[in-house]
C-alpha cells in the first residue's frame, strides 16, 4: 500500500516531484488523491445519519416484535403493520447507505491507483533534470584522456575481436532466434562464467546469500517493483507469457527483466523479523528485455541485447528514518550503509577487472519509477568513440571521448517504494507500529557489456591477443590471454 496521507499532505511536492522525473502526465494525481479524499470524507459523513437512524429503526423494531398484542389490536393486524412501515423505512435506508457504501469504495480503490503510479520521491543527491553528476572513476584519470585515446589506438570492436577469436557467434543465434540474439562460444562462454564467479565471491566474501532464483514472475510483482510493462514512450518492456485458455484465470506471468524482481518477491506479503536486518541477496539469473525501439545505435554486437546473465545484488535494511523525522526520506539516503556498500562492491569488481570507468550520480530524469536516488558506473568502449566531424581529414581525426562510456552497473535505493507495494514489513516484539524496510538494488556483473568492455580494453593490437583480468583467471584454469585458435 501506498503512503495515500504522505501523499495528501505534501501534494505539491509530489506533483513537481512527478515533473522532475519525467512523469508529467501524472502531475495532477496528488491533487486529484486528496479531492478524491475529501469526496470520501464528505460521504463518510453523509453515512453517520441513516446509521444512527437504522440502528434506532432496529432497536424500535426488536422492542414492537417482542412487545405483547394488546386487547384492542385484532390478530395483531397493527402490529405487523407497524412493524412493516419501520422495516421498509430501514430498508430504505439500508439500499441508500449501502450505494453511497458502493461510491466511497470506488472513490478509495481510484485514490489506490492513483497512488500507485506515482514514481518515488527524490533524494536530494539526484540532480534535476537530464545530466549526470561525475563523482569518480576507477582505473581512470581524466587528466590523461588524451593518453588513454592514444593508447587505444587502433579502436577495435568487441564484434570484430570476439568473431575473429571465435567467442561470439552472431550466425548461429540468427538461425535459432533471430538477429538481436547471441551465442557466446569457446572461452567467451568461459569469461562468463568466470564473470558469474568472481562477482559472487567477492559478494559472498561480504556476507550476501546466494540465490539462484526463478526467470518467470507473476507480472504484478514486477509492476509493484516499479516496472511498467510500457514505458513512458509506450515502447514495450515486458514480454508475458502467453496463457492457455485453461490458466486464463490465474494471474498473468512474465520473463523477469532481472532477478530484481525475484529477490524483492521472497519476501512478498511476508514480514522480515528486524534481527535479521540488513538482509543481503547476490543472485544470477538470466534477464530477458524486450528493448522496442531502443537498440538504435546499439544495435551491432552486446551492447544492447534480448537476454543476458547478471548477478544482481538486492537488499532490505533497517530504516532509521522511518520515524516523524523524516518522513520524506530525502536526507536518509546518505545515511545508507547497504547502499553504500553495495557501491563499494561495484568499484571493487570493476577495479579488479582493469576496466576504466566513471561514477555517476543519476539525473531525475534517469530514475525510474522506483529509486529515490541511483548511481551508475560507466565504462569505457573504445569502439563506442565517435570521430570529431571537424577536425579534418578522416586520418588525423579527432575523437570526442564523451561518446566512449556506456552503463556497465546501476545501483539504486528505493526506499519503501517498493516494500510497500510488495507488503513487505519489519517485525518487531517492541513496537507494534508497521514499518516497512528499505530496498537497494545493484549490478554485480551484468555479462555482456563487460564482456565487451573486457574484450575491448584488453586487446593487445601487437600481439593480436585479449588479455584476461589477473581477477578472472583463476576462473579460467590460470589461462593469461586468448588469441587466434
Ligand atoms: P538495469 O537493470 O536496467 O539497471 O541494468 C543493469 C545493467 O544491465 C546495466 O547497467 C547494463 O550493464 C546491463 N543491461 C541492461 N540492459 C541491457 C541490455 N539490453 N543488454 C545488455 N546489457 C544490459
Amino acid at each position: 500500500v501506498p503512503d495515500v496521507k504522505l501523499i495528501r499532505e505534501h501534494a505539491d511536492l509530489f506533483a513537481r516531484n512527478c515533473v522532475d522525473r519525467n512523469y508529467a502526465a501524472y502531475q495532477d494525481y496528488p491533487h486529484r488523491i486528496k479531492e478524491l479524499y475529501a469526496e470520501t470524507k464528505t460521504l463518510e459523513e453523509a453515512l453517520l445519519n441513516p446509521r444512527r437512524k437504522i440502528k434506532e429503526l432496529e432497536k424500535e423494531i426488536g422492542r414492537v416484535a417482542s412487545s405483547r398484542v394488546s386487547s384492542q389490536e385484532l390478530n395483531g393486524e397493527g402490529k405487523q403493520q407497524a412493524l412493516a412501515a419501520l422495516r421498509q423505512e430501514a430498508q430504505r435506508l439500508k439500499k441508500g447507505s449501502q450505494e453511497t457504501l458502493l461510491r466511497k469504495e470506488s472513490l478509495e480503490n481510484e485514490i489506490q491507483k492513483l497512488a500507485l503510479s506515482l514514481p518515488n520521491l527524490t533524494s536530494r543527491e539526484a540532480p534535476v533534470g537530464d545530466d549526470p553528476r561525475v563523482v569518480g572513476y576507477i582505473n581512470y584519470n581524466p587528466e590523461n584522456s588524451s593518453t588513454w585515446l592514444e593508447q587505444k589506438q587502433p579502436y577495435r570492436s568487441h564484434v570484430e575481436i570476439g568473431t575473429t577469436l571465435e567467442l561470439l557467434d552472431f550466425t548461429s543465434s540468427a538461425t535459432s532466434t533471430g538477429w538481436g540474439w547471441y551465442f557466446l562460444t569457446n572461452e567467451g562462454a568461459l569469461l562468463e562464467q568466470a564473470l558469474i564467479q568472481y562477482s559472487m565471491d567477492v559478494a559472498l566474501k561480504r556476507g550476501w546469500k546466494a540465490v539462484a532464483p526463478p526467470s518467470i514472475v507473476y507480472s504484478y510483482i514486477q509492476e509493484a517493483c516499479g516496472y511498467q510493462p510500457r514505458d513512458q514512450n509506450n515502447e514495450q518492456q515486458i514480454w508475458h507469457i502467453e496463457q492457455s485458455e485453461k490458466d486464463k484465470a490465474k494471474p498473468q506471468r512474465s520473463l523477469a527483466g532481472t532477478a530484481e524482481i525475484p529477490l524483492a518477491a521472497m519476501y512478498a506479503g511476508r514480514d522480515i523479523d528486524e534481527s535479521l536486518l540488513p538482509l543481503k541477496f547476490v543472485g544470477t539469473s538470466r534477464c530477458y528485455r524486450a528493448e522496442a525501439g531502443a537498440r538504435g545505435v546499439d544495435t551491432k554486437g552486446l551492447y544492447r541485447v534480448h537476454e543476458f546473465t547478471k548477478v544482481e545484488l538486492f537488499g532490505w535494511s533497517n530504516n532509521p528514518r522511518s520515524d516523524e523525522s523524516d518522513p520524506l526520506f530525502v536526507n536518509c539516503v546518505p545515511l545508507n550503509d547497504l547502499f553504500d556498500e553495495l557501491l563499494q562492491i561495484q568499484v571493487e569488481i570493476l577495479t579488479a577487472l582493469n576496466l576504466p570507468c566513471r561514477i555517476l550520480e543519476m539525473p531525475t530524469n534517469d530514475l525510474g519509477a522506483s529509486a529515490t536516488r541511483k548511481r551508475d558506473i560507466e565504462a569505457l568502449f573504445p569502439s563506442r568513440l565517435r570521430a570529431i566531424e571537424s577536425s579534418g581529414s578522416a586520418e588525423n581525426k579527432g575523437y570526442d571521448l564523451e561518446t566512449g562510456w556506456g552503463e556497465v552497473t546501476s545501483a539504486s535505493i528505493c526506499t519503501d517504494y517498493q516494500s510497500r507495494r510488495l507488503g513487505t514489513r519489519i517485525r518487531n516484539n517492541q513496537d507494534q507500529k508497521s514499518r516497512y524496510p528499505l530496498t537497494v538494488n545493484g549490478t554485480a556483473v551484468a555479462v555482456p557489456r563487460v564482456l565487451a568492455a573486457i574484450l575491448e580494453n584488453g586487446w593487445d593490437e601487437e600481439r593480436q591477443v585479449v588479455v584476461i583480468p589477473e581477477s578472472l583467471r583463476q576462473w579460467m584454469g590460470g589461462m593469461e590471454t586468448i588469441g587466434r585458435k
